[in-house]
């Protein structure tokens, strides 16, 4: 059986299914062999932060994308403000944890809402007063685009070519970028532009997240439906030669959200399987 280099692999700890605390999921994710986590907001806000910064940096893994914004767009101003500070101090904890970037899910359409032009509008604007932030604290910012079937809830931003416009937007041509994209398979895999928008982001220097998962057909559940690597239809190690040959370094991310999947199985298994499938079907 091949063996993945684990250490250029990271474990989003959604794909554990929020099991245990993150404490234990760091010291399984490192004992399995990974090199590093993305944690998210849920695990982590509320807690001493430092002391869980300390933990992963013990453990021997970085932090690829600490997990994520609150969406942006509101009906109100006040509403967009609330959003938008709500983001900023999840971007402090970002900087303790000592992650490579934040990942931003813009937000869709506010409840009540048919305005997308607006809730576009919102996103532009908040990302770039985040940006400034980001800066501030030497965290990069990753933009990711989102399935358009997720638009309405979720995302209004949705083509990798349509972030890439929107940090060229915000920040210019800068050659060390502080605003960069997560390329996620799951979400861009149909886009017919991909190869071409991949290496757009690769010139661009704005590849900052590579996320792996399958999708499954048929998918029963949009979001919590997400297969493991290798058994769906994503052709996962062309994507992936995509993003190198684009000049992309970082970890290899697993990120897969099965409710009723994985998420049922223990976190050791989970995290052989992951471990199996980098080396097979990434
Ligand atoms: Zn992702």
């Amino acid at each position: 059986m091949m063996a993945a280099n684990l250490r250029n692999c990271a474990i989003n700890t959604a794909t554990l299914g929020f099991q245990c605390p993150i404490a234990q999921s760091i010291d399984a994710i490192a004992a399995a062999g990974f090199g590093g986590i993305a944690p998210w907001r849920r695990e982590v806000e509320g807690q001493n932060v430092p002391a869980i910064a300390k933990r992963i940096r013990e453990a021997g893994l970085k932090v690829t994308g600490y997990c994520r914004s609150t969406y942006l767009p509101s009906l109100t101003r006040e509403g967009l403000q609330a959003n938008i500070e709500s983001n900023r101090r999840a971007l402090e904890d970002a900087a303790i944890l000592g992650a490579q970037s934040f990942v931003m899910v813009v937000g869709g359409l506010p409840a009540g809402s048919k305005d997308i032009a607006a809730a576009r509008a919102q996103v532009a604007e908040g990302v770039g007063l985040l940006l400034e932030h980001g800066k501030r604290l030497g965290v990069r910012i990753a933009l990711e685009p989102l399935h358009p079937v997720y638009t309405a809830e979720r995302s209004c931003l949705t083509l990798l070519s349509e972030a890439l416009d929107m940090c060229h937007h915000i920040e210019g041509s800068v050659s060390e970028p502080s605003l960069g994209v997560c390329v996620d398979v799951y979400h861009v895999w149909w886009d017919p532009n991909l190869a071409r928008d991949i290496a757009r982001a690769g010139r661009e220097k704005r590849i900052a997240g590579f996320h792996v998962c399958d999708w499954l057909v048929p998918t029963n559940d949009v979001l919590n439906d997400r297969g493991m690597m290798g058994d769906g239809v994503i052709d996962i190690p062309s994507i992936r030669a995509q993003v190198e040959k684009a000049g992309y370094k970082g970890l290899i991310e697993v990120e897969i959200f099965s409710a009723q999947n994985w998420w049922k199985r223990p976190v050791i298994e989970i995290l052989q399987v992951c471990a199996e499938r980098l080396a097979t079907s990434v």
